[in-house]
């Protein structure tokens, strides 16, 4: 019968440094270790065979932003593998929340209801690295948008075109929102997770769309309000 083992340690406040990614300021900065909580555990088999794991669990906090946040470094005697050096146990490290590196933020309140909902589910996809979800996202968000501004054609690939017709976007712009339409194809009806550069560049390509349809009229009509 396996026998489990665990011993908790508190580990003192790590006076060093470390470049980490902050989710407010989405990208690497200097983060200092507030605590870490670790965990060593092993589980004796039968046959004397183990299987041994370490988990640090840390607050972390950025120290440009000051946000405070949660990270947890994880090693197993089961997960190896080889380098140059020879073998060797990788770190498995998680975020908490999600983060990724890169993608801005808009400023999702300007956006009309429907949209930001999606955009902000879409986004914390990302982030928490649900690949699938964040496709079909995408393609929500597409499509959302041709439906708040009246696209005409039945299917997605007429309402592009509709928005390229109505001067609501370039030849260009309609040409990477095929792009996106086809992406969210694939998400959807094919089950497939994009990887998170492919994703991540579709996020940026959606908040310019964004960000030129709806946050920056939105600031030029608070700035410049229509007299009467
Ligand atoms: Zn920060």
């Amino acid at each position: 019968m396996c026998k489990i083992t665990k011993k908790f340690v508190f580990s003192e406040k790590d006076d060093g440094k470390r470049r980490l990614i902050c989710r407010e300021c989405r990208r690497e900065t200097l983060h200092s270790i507030v605590y870490s909580y670790n965990e060593r555990g092993s589980q004796d088999c039968d046959g004397g065979y183990s299987v041994d794991w370490d988990c640090k669990n840390q607050i972390i906090q950025c120290l440009g932003c000051e946000t405070v946040s949660f990270r947890t470094i994880s090693t197993c005697s089961e997960d190896m593998d080889y380098n140059d050096d020879g073998m060797y146990y990788p770190e498995a490290i998680k975020y908490y929340p999600g983060r990724s590196v890169g993608l801005k933020s808009i400023e999702s309140d300007l956006l009309p209801y429907n949209i930001r909902k999606i955009y902000e589910e879409t986004m914390l996809s990302i982030d928490n690295k649900q690949y699938i979800l964040a496709g079909i996202g995408i393609r929500a968000i597409v499509e959302t948008v041709c439906k708040d501004l009246d696209a005409k054609g039945s299917n997605l690939f007429d309402k592009i075109n509709s928005l390229r017709e109505m001067s609501i976007v370039t030849s260009e712009g309609a040409n990477t929102l095929h792009k996106l339409r086809v992406l969210g194809n694939d998400a959807a009806h094919e089950v497939k997770a994009h990887n998170s550069q492919l994703l991540e560049l579709a996020m940026e390509i959606i908040e310019h769309m964004l960000d030129g349809t709806y946050i920056i009229p939105s600031k030029v009509q608070h700035v410049f309000p229509k007299n009467g």
